[in-house]
């Protein structure tokens, strides 16, 4: 039987990452990953651009996670935005700032990301084999021992877990990990997908199919009753709602579904004006254009697509002339602008289609400096096997990166 000093399951962001700081700390450390090729998920990340973190202070970024996030706090203020451009400059890959403080590559190549990590843990003296599916960890007397894979038993007195969580499992995130460690005694906070598109009651999204709105506010009302709100960019798909102001949201609004509540999403397509400023220009058109239809005067305010739903649900005829549109129906278009264009949401997507995992390694069960399991000594855990998920915006990854640091730096000083 092969014996390292560390071995680390999973060749994610997170998993390169302990991987190479293991090594870098002179430590003879193994790599296993299950496909073919290393990194699958992280290639897809930011559309292929690669949103590695954010620039969000500290307290502000802890605010996009879920609970679970609080475990970060420390390691945080010890490992986090400052550090890991700096750990990517000195790998060859400098980045830039961009709009909401979203870290990229300058390159703007998630494949450029990718092949730094690997020719770094090259470099630092990690062995990493592929297709080498990890199928059981060998604990005796609480204390880990080694792993069985695909390619045969390996020892080690610290492994890493970093087997990702199940969103996009072509990719390789199945969810082995999370039977390893509930097999450890670990708790697993039920899994469910996040950051998903979500799937609308009625027709009127596939009608309206291939849109995308740039500039919307949404409203998200659970039993009639408004809870949030958000700004960004939302597209409309053959089964409802998607796009990133859709994928945050969806956050909670999974699990609200989960209760079993009325969710309704209601759309404000004019956030820039209020409701008296909205009027006027309804006003202005409406004695500018007195003798044109209806639907010329919606070109103004709506996007193509969007006319016909729109005379549709307020019903006012598209080829009513301008002139002949009363105070009332005035009202109406306001409303229907800026509140009553809504949908009711009937479920979401699967982890086929999710951004992320919510849910995971109880964290309370795991060391929040070191990221060693308070169950099994030498077992570690590092990125989205763990309960933490976070919006869009670079969140995730740096939650991988800073907890791989961690926990290949620990499993390196056992
Ligand atoms: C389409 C998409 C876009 C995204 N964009 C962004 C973004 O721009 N910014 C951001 O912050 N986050 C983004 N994310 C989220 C981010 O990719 C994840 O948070 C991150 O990849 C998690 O890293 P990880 O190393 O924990 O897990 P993963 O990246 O899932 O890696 C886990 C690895 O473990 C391997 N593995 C699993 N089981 C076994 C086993 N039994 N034996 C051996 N190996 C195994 C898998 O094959 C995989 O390679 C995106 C996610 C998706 C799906």
């Amino acid at each position: 039987m092969s014996q390292y000093d560390v071995i680390v399951i999973g060749a994610g962001p997170a998993g390169l990452m302990a991987a190479g700081q293991a090594a870098s700390l002179g430590k003879n450390t193994l790599l296993l990953e299950k496909m073919k090729t290393p990194g699958r998920k992280l290639l897809l990340t930011g559309k292929h651009r690669c949103n590695l973190t954010n620039t969000a202070l500290v307290p502000d970024a802890l605010e996009h996670f879920n609970e679970g996030g609080r475990f970060l706090t420390q390691l945080f203020y010890r490992y986090y935005t400052d550090e890991l451009r700096l750990f990517f400059s000195e790998i060859g890959v400098p980045t830039v700032v961009q709009r909401g403080g979203r870290v990229f590559p300058k390159s703007e190549k998630a494949q450029k990301v990718l092949e730094a990590l690997l020719s770094w843990i090259q470099s630092s003296g990690v062995e990493l084999i592929t297709e080498a599916a990890v199928s059981e960890l060998k604990i005796f007397g609480g204390k880990i021992d080694g792993i069985v894979a695909q390619t045969g038993n390996y020892q080690a007195p610290a492994v890493i877990l970093a087997t990702g969580g199940k969103a996009y499992p072509g990719t390789g995130s199945t969810g082995d990990g999370f039977a390893f460690s509930r097999r450890a005694g670990h708790k697993i906070i039920p899994l469910r997908p996040a950051l998903v598109p979500l799937i609308t009651g009625g027709n009127t999204a596939q009608k309206l199919q291939g849109l995308s709105l740039k500039n919307v506010s949404v409203s998200v009302w659970v039993n009639n009753k408004k809870f949030t709100q958000l700004f960004g960019e939302l597209m409309f798909t053959h089964f409802g709602l998607s796009g990133p102001v859709i994928l945050s949201l969806s956050r909670q609004i999974v699990n609200y579904l989960q209760g079993d509540n009325q969710v309704d999403l209601r759309l404000d397509l004019k956030p820039a004006l209020d409701h008296t400023a909205l009027d006027n220009r309804i006003l202005r058109d409406i004695q500018n254009q007195g003798k044109k239809q209806f639907s010329s005067m919606l070109e103004g305010l709506l996007p193509k697509k969007l006319i016909p739903i729109c005379s549709e649900q307020i019903g006012i005829p598209r080829d009513k002339k301008i002139s002949q549109i009363s105070g009332a129906e005035r009202k109406q278009l306001r409303l229907w602008l800026k509140e009553d264009f809504k949908f009711s949401i009937t479920g979401h997507t699967g982890f086929e289609q999710a951004i992320i995992t919510a849910g995971g390694v109880n964290t309370a069960e795991v060391d929040p400096v070191t990221m060693e399991s308070k169950l099994i000594q030498g077992l570690y855990f590092a990125g989205e096997i763990l309960d933490i998920d976070a919006d869009t915006g670079g969140f995730n990854l740096q939650a991988a990166f800073s907890t791989g640091w961690a926990a290949g730096r620990a499993a390196a000083s056992d």
